[in-house]
């Protein structure tokens, strides 16, 4: 069995430790005689799975105790209509708009209130991150959304807006757990997992306390933070596989040091990439170096021919999902925590000859 170098935005890689794992353990977990895919969400012997992942994760990130972990469902997409649903008590928020999912939850957020779009890159294609400060946010608004890393585009925050005594909510779907993070800086951190946390199905939100209990009275009970805060997540049926999952790869990260060796080996890998498409005459990066993402590079070749010709020749060689978002085109190299170091190297060696073969 080969296994390939997999680029996909997500759902993308997991670590092959943790995947091994979970196949040893799928017909017998822990001497219960079930796989966890089969076992009651109450019963005790998954009371210690979730309990340990959230666990593990507040240890991972460092999250103050006056923040809730909320295992949740219906990915980052649901949560743009659950914010506004409990956070929106006056009736206005701002959103700044850097990319297709900040747009989104922009828009979504519209049904429920005036959503003010206070900044956005798009004129620059989402190349940049504009500045803001808290002149700039709208006077009683509930918060600020925010995207902290662009999946699409590839680009990222580089240092977070001032928003004063306003909440900053951010989507990190797909920069969750790729380097630490002040979680006291935010109102709301949250994001889908199949990036870079678990298979899909899981969608974690963290929630400042003071934050919770505002929901207004039609939201839906498994989109009300406060209710599934109360019921440690447990309102109803969890996504208990992904859950479990979730709780290998934070194992994961906790063997090999943390977030802190996470962010150095992004670093790392990402700086392999970047370092040869600067240099390179054939494809390029269009991001401001200083928002470039770590976790998604995007990238183009001279030309459509040579675009479609790389994504081909490459998946042919074993570097699949190179191909860039439909709405952007050219390629897209997605590299979380799971990619290994040496899919970068031999990603632009490959580079490298295809560059000198059609140059
Ligand atoms: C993938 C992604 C989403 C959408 O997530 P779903 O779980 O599919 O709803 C939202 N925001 C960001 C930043 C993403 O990368």
């Amino acid at each position: 069995m080969a296994r390939v170098f997999n680029f996909s935005a997500g759902p993308s890689m997991l670590p092959e430790s943790v995947l091994n794992r979970a196949a040893t353990e799928m017909l017998d977990y822990g001497g219960s005689g079930q796989s966890v895919m089969e076992m009651s969400h109450r019963s005790k012997v998954y009371d210690e799975i979730i309990v340990g992942a959230q666990q593990l994760l507040r240890e991972v990130m460092n999250i103050p105790d006056n923040y809730k972990v909320l295992f949740l469902q219906g990915g980052a997409s649901l949560q743009f209509a659950a914010i506004p649903l409990n956070l929106m008590t006056t009736g206005c928020a701002d959103y700044i708009v850097t990319g297709q999912f900040s747009g989104k939850a922009h828009k979504e957020a519209q049904k429920y209130g005036l959503a003010n779009c206070i900044a956005s890159s798009k004129e620059q294609n989402f190349t940049t991150i504009p500045q803001v400060t808290a002149a700039d946010l709208t006077p009683g608004a509930d918060y600020l959304h925010i995207c902290h890393n662009n999946t699409i585009f590839g680009s990222k925050y580089a240092e977070l807006p001032q928003t004063g005594s306003v909440p900053l909510v951010a989507d990190i779907s797909s920069s969750f757990l790729s380097e630490p993070m002040d979680v006291s800086k935010f109102g709301v951190l949250y994001g889908g997992a199949q990036k870079n946390v678990a298979p899909a199905g899981l969608t974690i939100a963290i929630v400042h306390e003071d934050l919770l209990g505002k929901a207004r009275a039609n939201t839906p009970d498994v989109m009300n933070w406060k209710l599934m805060a109360d019921n440690d997540s447990m309102l109803n049926t969890p996504p208990c596989w992904s859950i479990y999952m979730c709780k290998l790869v934070l194992e994961w990260i906790i063997q090999l040091g943390g977030l802190t060796v996470m962010q150095q080996r992004n670093e790392y890998k990402a700086r392999l990439l970047y370092d040869y498409l600067d240099k390179s005459a054939m494809f390029s990066n269009p991001v401001e170096k200083k928002y470039r993402s770590l976790m998604n590079v995007t990238f183009v070749a001279k030309s459509e021919e040579l675009n479609n010709l790389f994504v081909k020749e490459a998946a042919g060689a074993g570097f699949v999902n190179l191909k860039g978002h439909r709405s952007v085109g050219g390629m897209r190299a997605s590299i979380y925590n799971a990619m290994p170091v040496e899919g970068l190297e031999q990603l632009v060696q490959f580079m490298a000859d295809f560059e000198r073969k059609y140059a």
